[in-house]
């Protein structure tokens, strides 16, 4: 049994305030923390506040601190969000079942090959997860797995219409506070790569559906298909992007998000040259693999923030170890919105 035993606050320099509560297991102390502020119009209820704090893991509050404080003193324009999206944009459980990812999600209308990419699932996930293949080896056995599935997809005549009916039959949906959090950053121009290995046309679709607007400082980094002028998808465009390379090395890649399905994305070359520049990060991910997302960015301060949706008592040591804020059991997005908040509170801007 969890027992909280002490609970302490202090002032960080110019108003960032985190409180630390910390429980203590028979073997283990644990710290969790909620950021506060003066005039915190994001606010929660006191309940939810406080079930905020009780997911809340953060390590070491003073090296925060001074991440905070560096990238605040840089500046928006310095600043970019890296996300992932499955089971970190969105819920890991949905009505208290497990919620479906962008790629499970995806019926193709055609049960034979449905079935197909099932198998190739069941043979190349058990791989993917495996500790004993070596990096390389295993960089080409997804690159298999991932061609092979795209040549289904093409081969069994995926549709607009299969996609868009896949997304509204789906079991997906975001984490609370997704919605703001992506208004805020787009009112201080900061853009939000959000990275997958998935589909990027999935993932935009599901963004419409469930969000029912576009934001300017989106973008997605992600598998991209062609359709032809029937809304058959004829083949996928540029690099192959898998669960080994979904990082800034695949910039090119990145594209804003449309608000339909099949636009030709335009060059982007300049912008995405820029986000280079960009060299403070918010990362946010549900796997350990996910740090690496920032990798191909020369980062000068970086915050990670870890969700741990499952397994926590065997994950969180590795967890809180790798990332600076761990929320746990499927926390909303508040906290992440009142961090951004306060680095580039309006008039800190
Ligand atoms: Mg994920």
């Amino acid at each position: 049994m969890l027992i909280i035993n002490c609970c302490t606050r202090f002032h960080a320099p110019s108003s960032i305030r985190i409180s630390v509560v910390r429980r203590r297991t028979h073997s283990q102390t644990h710290s969790f923390c909620c950021f506060g502020h003066e005039n915190n119009s994001l606010a929660k209820s006191p309940m939810e506040q406080s079930n905020l704090s009780a997911n809340t893991v953060m390590d070491h509050p003073r090296a925060l601190t001074d991440k905070i404080n560096l990238i605040r003193d840089a500046g928006p324009s310095k600043f970019q969000v890296i996300a992932d999206f499955d089971a970190t944009l969105t819920r890991y459980r949905v009505n208290g079942l497990r919620g479906q990812t962008s790629h499970g999600l995806l019926q193709q209308g055609n049960a034979y090959y449905d079935a197909k990419r099932q198998a190739l699932y069941d043979h190349y996930h058990p791989l993917e997860i495996s500790p004993l293949i070596p990096v390389d080896e295993k960089t080409k056995l997804m690159e298999e797995w991932w061609s092979k599935t795209h040549e289904l997809l093409i081969e069994g005549g995926l549709t607009y219409e299969a996609i868009k009916k896949s997304v509204a039959d789906s079991s997906i949906a975001f984490r609370q506070g997704v919605t703001e959090l992506f208004e805020f950053l787009e009112k201080k121009e900061i853009p939000v790569l959000i990275f997958s290995a998935g589909l990027a046309d999935v993932i935009e679709e599901v963004l419409r559906q469930n969000l029912h607007r576009t934001f300017k400082n989106v973008k997605i980094v992600s598998n991209r298909m062609v359709f032809n002028d029937d809304g058959q998808l004829v083949s996928f465009k540029g690099k192959l992007i898998h669960v080994l390379n979904k990082n800034e090395h695949a910039l090119d890649m990145a594209a804003p998000l449309h608000d339909r399905l099949g636009v030709d994305t335009a060059e982007e070359d300049e912008e995405n040259a820029n986000m280079k520049k960009r060299t403070n990060v918010l990362l946010m991910g549900d796997h350990l693999g996910d740090l690496r997302m920032s990798d191909g960015l020369n980062y000068e301060t970086r915050i990670s923030i870890g969700f741990l949706n499952d397994n926590i008592e065997k994950s969180l040591e590795s967890y809180r170890e790798a990332f600076d804020l761990v929320y746990l059991n499927d926390a909303p997005m508040w906290g992440v919105l009142e961090l951004v908040s306060q680095l580039f509170s309006t008039e800190a801007s």
